[in-house]
């Protein structure tokens, strides 16, 4: 149960229900579609004081969040939330509806897009501990829905995170709804000869439940005399529609510019690397030149991995107070500020993915980013 609210209910469980009564409201009305990761999703502006609005969503979202006696406005942590979830579920067709909610606090949501022209949240979400026992399996499934839900609607997992058990553990989150999940695996360096690609991600769809997988990663760097292999092996399973797209990972840019140079080796999607505000290595070469081929970085441990500092640190808390929500979402809001990178933040922690899907919709302004560069110097030190 989380902290109550002074009308005397758990603020999440109230996020919860009206995220999920207005959703039910609006599908009924067929007013929105679930999401497809072809249409773009849209981006509109939201505030705080249309909730009360007597218009059509006005009504249904106002009623939701006051109580009958006592009225009250949606923190921004909330509206946040609620919002971010909006904005997935939003066919470009029905943005109309939304530019008419539009007011003071703005808050703006950009999906990023694959060289192929595919959108994909800037948020996603990873998987390396899930399935392996560290909070129980049904609490973690429920935080992949909840990511899901609120437009996390990337999961990223790979054929070894715990032997295959975090595959297994998507599976459950994933059926029913395989549509609306745009799902990365990876294949590991030492799988890329011969037919073994091709049996590695045999072995991910069995696992996974599924038929095709969004994005296929190489996990890590072979030699370069290896490439091309890897690329052919990438455009067969493309080819046989196992994969929709294949990309790399950990890859320095002397190793990108080797792959571009190989057939078929442009078609790389993305290159899913370590990026966080206390890791900011990428920015000196490999950032720039991904901007420059147009290749959407994925960055993994936005969060600074395992370590929990950045989601303690005090110049973040004091940025996150200022927007009513944690130094988690500060973080990895952050990390997705150039509309060119995905972050992939792992919880198993149904409240943790609350706050972070909030970055969604936070953006910072030039004295925070300023405040951030000074805290945590990039390569050049401050910018
Ligand atoms: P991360 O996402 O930076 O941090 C995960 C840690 O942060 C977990 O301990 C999690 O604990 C905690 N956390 C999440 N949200 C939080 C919140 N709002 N407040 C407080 N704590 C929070 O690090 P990561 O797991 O290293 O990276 C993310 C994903 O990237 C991985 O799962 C994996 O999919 C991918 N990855 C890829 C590679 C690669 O070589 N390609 C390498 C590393 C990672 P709770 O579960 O308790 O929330």
């Amino acid at each position: 149960m989380g902290r109550l609210t002074r009308f005397g209910q758990s603020r999440h469980s109230a996020m919860r229900r009206t995220t999920a009564d207005v959703m039910r409201v609006l599908f009924a009305k067929r007013e929105f579609k679930p999401h497809s990761p072809s249409k773009a999703p849209c981006s509109f502006q939201f505030s705080k004081s249309q909730l009360f609005r007597n218009d059509e969503l006005g009504a249904m979202i106002g009623p939701m969040n006051t109580d009958s006696t006592n009225k009250r406005q949606l923190s921004r942590r909330e509206l946040n939330t609620q919002f971010a979830a909006f904005s997935f579920l939003l066919p470009a067709a029905n943005c109309a509806l939304a530019t008419t909610v539009r007011a003071e606090v703005s808050s703006t949501v950009r999906p990023v897009k694959f060289p192929d022209g595919t959108a994909v949240p800037a948020l996603g979400q990873g998987s390396w501990h899930l399935g392996q026992g560290r909070h129980p399996a049904d609490i973690e499934e429920e935080a992949l829905r909840t990511g899901l839900s609120l437009g996390m609607t990337l999961i990223d997992t790979s054929g070894n995170y715990g032997d295959g058990q975090s595959e297994r553990l998507i599976s459950h989150v994933i059926a029913g709804r395989r549509d609306r999940v745009f799902l990365v695996s990876k294949v590991e360096a030492d799988q890329v000869t011969g037919d073994e690609m091709a049996r590695a991600c045999e072995a991910s769809l069995a696992r996974l439940g599924t038929n095709y997988l969004d994005l296929y990663l190489l996990h890590w760097p072979v030699s370069d005399s290896q490439f091309s292999e890897v690329v052919a092996g990438f455009e067969r399973l493309r080819g046989a529609g196992k994969i929709r797209a294949w990309g790399v990972s950990n890859f320095n840019v002397r190793q990108m510019e080797d792959l571009f140079k190989v057939t078929d080796g442009e078609r790389c999607a993305t290159n899913q690397v370590g990026y966080s505000l206390s890791d900011r290595g990428i920015e000196r070469d490999l950032l720039p030149w991904c901007e420059e081929h147009r290749v959407p970085v994925m960055a993994y441990s936005p969060l600074g991995g395992d370590s929990g500092t950045l989601v303690h640190d005090s110049t973040l808390a004091r940025i996150s107070t200022a927007h009513d929500c944690s130094a988690a979402a500060i973080a990895l809001a952050w990390t997705i500020r150039s509309g060119k990178v995905i972050a992939i933040p792992e919880s198993g922690s149904v409240v943790h993915v609350k706050e972070n899907a909030v970055a969604l919709s936070t953006a910072l302004t030039p004295e925070e980013l300023h405040t951030l560069d000074a805290a945590f110097p990039g390569p050049g030190g401050e910018k």
